[in-house]
């Protein structure tokens, strides 16, 4: 059996352990990333993860250090304005629209939207110019074992690695976390989403639109033009059986659907990629650490994606970690790092998954009475500049 010895074993090449292997990497530690699933690059390939992630501020410096901004930045779409639309009257049509101005706040954007398959593709490309990274996939973490002084991982390939540090960033079904026995609490709404994307006519001037009605939020995130074409990501929230019914419908049938539920914002919106669903759910781990191991992204939290949370809660716990790491060598992985770790990020991330819960919820409910109130609170919110320019910031992650 072969054995090697690394400063830090990623479980887990998503979005979020690429990420930290070029971060870990970058800041010259030894790193071992391994995922059973090989990442896929290109839009177009069965399997390609056709969402798009919104950076919001906080999130660019990482990636920065991470040396995967100057990559991603020429692919980026702005976001400039959030714009939030209660659609929750009789008809589907807006009956409150109110603009998050980032210059409100800022002199930068909220953030920059860039599609997954084309984070993988960078990141792929980032970690083959690291020699101290090694990235593996087609190959799983599938044991663990840890003791004061390190961490043994034994992979599907038969190669045990002996590391000073695991980061489980395994995704939410985590592998490494249950090693551990660290429990979850999961909530579920019986909702799923169904990712895609779309041209139109009207100019997104780089707005990223929210329309609340009932289900969830239907949200529309600014892309580059394709083709000479105003281009959008839509992520559509709705009841389970309703996703399945609108993944299934022939195009031309839901693109029906879909201007019927968009309040054609931003005119007649045209599907150019293919749908995909994803199940929605809220999740967080009881803790953020374990000997020799520290949770990172989905594999210590989940969160519907309302307000661009998930990934930039992610870079956030990664930047955590690598502060710490950095901070002392020495003690990479020790008991005294992995506990001020947990303690930096826990709080802060049970406040956000409560937070967003509510959000989740609020969007979902159905019954007139409560849409008319959402919309009440949302008027009341924006009409205060004070608290508007709060949520802007809490939202942003700044504080
Ligand atoms: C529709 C939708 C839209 C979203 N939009 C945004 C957004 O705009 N902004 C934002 O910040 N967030 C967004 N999110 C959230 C974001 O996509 C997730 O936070 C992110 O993709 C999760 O990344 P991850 O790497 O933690 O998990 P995953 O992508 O699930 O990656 C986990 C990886 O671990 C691997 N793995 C599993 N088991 C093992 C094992 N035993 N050994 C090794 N590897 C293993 C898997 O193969 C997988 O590749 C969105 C989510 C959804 C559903």
């Amino acid at each position: 059996m072969t054995r090697e010895t690394t400063d830090i074993l990623i479980s887990g090449g998503g979005v979020a352990g690429l990420t930290a292997a070029a971060a870990f990497g970058s800041s010259g530690f030894s790193v071992i990333c391994v995922d059973p699933t090989p990442p896929v690059t290109t839009m177009e390939a069965e399997g390609a993860d056709l969402r798009t992630t919104a950076f919001l501020q906080p999130s660019i410096p990482v990636l920065a250090a991470a040396g995967l901004w100057d990559r991603l930045a020429p692919h980026a779409a702005a976001l400039q304005i959030m714009r939030i639309v209660d659609a929750g009257g009789e008809l589907p049509e807006p009956r409150i629209v109110k603009e998050f101005d980032a210059t409100e706040i800022s002199d930068h954007p909220f953030g920059w939207n860039l599609p997954n398959w084309l984070l993988r593709h960078e990141m792929v490309e980032r970690l083959a110019e690291l020699p101290n990274v090694s990235f593996r996939p087609g190959v799983a973490a599938t044991r663990l074992l840890t003791r004061d002084s390190e961490a043994l991982v034994t992979l599907s390939n038969g190669t045990r690695i002996a590391a000073r540090m695991v980061v489980a960033a395994d995704g939410r079904a985590s592998a490494m976390r249950e090693a551990l026995g660290i429990p979850v609490r999961t909530m579920r709404y019986g909702q799923k989403a169904l990712a895609f994307a779309v041209s139109h006519p009207v100019p997104h001037r780089n707005v990223s639109t929210e329309i609340h009605r009932s289900g969830g939020p239907f949200t529309l995130v600014p892309l580059p033009d394709r083709n000479g074409l105003p281009c959008s990501a839509i992520v559509w929230m709705e009841t389970g059986p309703n996703i399945q019914r609108l993944a299934a419908l022939p195009p031309a049938e839901f693109e029906a659907e879909m201007n019927t539920r968009s309040c054609h914002i931003l005119g007649p919106l045209t599907l150019i990629s293919r749908r995909t669903v994803w199940p929605i759910i809220s999740q967080i781990a009881d803790r953020m650490s374990g000997e020799r191991t520290a949770l990172l992204a989905e594999a210590a939290h989940v969160v519907p994606p309302i307000g661009a949370q998930g990934l930039n809660m992610s870079l956030a716990d990664l930047k955590a970690l690598l502060d710490l790491a950095e901070a002392d060598r020495y003690s990479l992985g020790s008991a005294k790092m992995l506990d001020a770790y947990h303690r930096q990020r826990h709080n802060e991330i049970q406040i956000r998954v409560t937070g967003i819960d509510a959000l989740n919820r609020a969007s979902m409910m159905g019954a007139q009475g409560l849409r008319d109130l959402r919309a009440t609170a949302l008027n009341a919110l924006y009409s205060v500049a004070p608290v508007r320019k709060t949520l802007m910031r809490t939202g942003l992650g700044l504080r």
